[in-house]
C-alpha cells in the first residue's frame, strides 16, 4: 500500500481548510444534496464530500457510508488532492497502491473510486467529491464531466457558510475533539447537549427582541418499527427522518437530535406563523413518502410540540416544557400532527 504524500503546501493547505469552518460540523442539506445527486447520477453505492485534514479525512457529507472519518494514510482522497484533475481508480485490487489498504482487503472493499478536488478560493485543494463502488469499473467521459460539474457546487458552497452565527460560534470556540463529540454519531445532527447550547444561545438573543421558536419532534409509534423490521431498519429510518427534518427547516436553524426518536429544532429569527408553517413542512414530508430502508418501505409519522419564545416562556427550561406539553397533545390528539403551545 502507499501513503499518500503530504502536498507541498500542507500548511498553508491546512490553514484553507481550518479557514472554512467546516471540519467537524454537522451534515448539511446542501452538501448531502448533492452526494445524493452523485451517487443516484453514477450510480455508485457510495458518495462522500471528503476533506483531508492532518491526520484524517473526515466526511462532511456521506451517502451509503456510516463512517464518518478515516486515517489519511488510508484514504484514496489524500491521492486525489496531489493533482487537479479527477482521481480515479478502476480496480483497486489491480493497483499495487490500493491493493492492501485496508479500505479495499476489508470493509467497506472499495473496488471503484473517483475523486475531483475541492478548491477552496485561493486555489488550496481542501478535499474531494468522491464516488466509490464495490465492484471495479470505469468512468466514462460523461461521468467524468458530471463529477466535475457537482465537485464545483461542493466547491460553491464550501465558500458559503449557512450555519447561524450561534452554531457557527459553537464550532469556533471548540478544539476539534470536543466538536467530534458534538455530532451525533448517527443522525450526524448536533447532540443533545450541544443543540441546547444553541437554543440558550438563541433565548439570549431573543431576550434583545429577535423572535424564536422551538421544536420537539417525536417519531409515532417508533417502538412498532424496531419490533417488525429489527432495530437497523429503525436506525436507517432514524437517519432518513433526520434528513428530511433538515430539508424541512431554512438552512441556517439548527437542529439536533435530543433522544433516541426525538429531534429538537431552534428556529431564529422566526414567527410562530412560520415556525408552524416549517413544522406542517416537515410532518408532510414524513408521511408524504415512506423511507426505503434495507428491510423495505417502511412508512413512518411524527408528532411535532411547537412554542415560541415569549412573556411566558423566556428560559429554556419553559421552552422545553411548553414544546413538550404541546407534543404531548400531538400525541393525545391521535399524532401526525403539529400542535402548537398555548394554541388550542
Ligand atoms: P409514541 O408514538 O408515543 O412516541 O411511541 P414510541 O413507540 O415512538 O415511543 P417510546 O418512547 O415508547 O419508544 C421509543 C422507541 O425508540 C424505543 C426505542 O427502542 C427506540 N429507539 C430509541 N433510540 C433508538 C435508536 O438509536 N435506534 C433505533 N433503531 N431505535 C431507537
Ligand atoms: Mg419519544
Ligand atoms: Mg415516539
Amino acid at each position: 500500500m502507499q501513503v499518500p504524500a503530504f502536498p507541498e503546501n500542507e500548511a498553508l493547505r491546512m490553514a484553507a481548510l481550518r479557514a472554512t469552518d467546516m471540519l467537524f460540523t454537522p451534515a448539511e442539506e446542501r452538501f448531502d444534496r448533492i452526494t445524493r445527486l452523485a451517487s443516484r447520477l453514477l450510480g455508485t453505492p457510495i458518495a462522500l464530500v471528503s476533506l483531508v485534514a492532518d491526520k484524517c479525512q473526515w466526511f462532511k457529507s456521506a451517502r451509503g457510508l456510516a463512517a464518518t472519518e478515516t486515517p489519511r494514510e488510508v484514504s484514496f482522497c489524500g491521492h486525489a488532492i496531489l493533482g487537479d484533475e479527477t482521481f480515479v481508480v478502476e480496480n483497486a485490487t489491480q493497483d499495487a497502491r490500493f491493493s492492501g489498504n485496508p479500505l479495499v482487503t476489508g470493509d467497506p472493499n472499495i473496488r471503484f473510486y473517483a475523486g475531483h478536488p475541492l478548491h477552496t478560493a485561493d486555489g488550496s485543494r481542501v478535499g474531494a467529491l468522491c464516488v466509490l463502488d464495490r465492484s471495479p469499473r470505469k468512468l466514462s467521459v460523461e461521468q467524468r464531466e458530471v463529477l466535475r460539474d457537482l465537485a464545483a457546487l461542493v466547491e460553491t458552497e464550501l465558500q458559503r457558510g449557512q450555519l447561524s452565527e450561534t452554531q457557527r460560534d459553537l464550532i469556533r470556540e471548540r478544539d476539534e475533539l470536543r466538536r467530534k463529540a458534538s455530532i451525533d454519531g448517527l443522525t450526524r445532527m448536533w447532540n443533545r447537549a450541544s443543540i441546547m447550547e444553541v437554543a440558550g444561545a438563541e433565548i439570549a438573543r431573543a431576550m434583545r427582541g429577535t423572535p424564536m421558536c422551538v421544536a420537539m419532534i417525536d417519531a409515532d409509534h417508533f417502538k412498532r418499527v424496531n419490533d417488525s423490521h429489527g432495530h437497523p431498519a429503525g436506525d436507517a429510518v432514524l437517519v432518513e427522518l433526520a434528513g428530511r427534518i433538515s430539508r424541512g427547516v431554512r438552512e441556517f436553524d439548527a437542529v439536533g437530535r435530543y433522544g433516541g426518536e426525538e429531534f429538537f429544532a431552534v428556529l431564529s429569527n422566526c414567527s410562530i406563523e412560520a415556525a408552524q408553517a416549517v413544522c406542517e413542512r416537515i410532518r408532510g414530508s414524513v408521511a408524504g413518502d415512506p423511507i426505503a430502508t434495507p428491510a423495505g418501505l417502511i412508512g413512518v409519522t411524527v408528532s411535532i410540540g411547537l412554542a415560541a419564545y415569549d412573556s411566558a416562556h423566556t428560559d429554556l427550561e419553559s421552552l422545553l416544557g411548553a414544546a413538550d406539553a404541546a407534543l404531548y397533545r400531538a400525541k393525545n390528539n391521535g399524532r401526525n400532527r403539529v400542535e402548537v403551545e398555548g394554541r388550542h
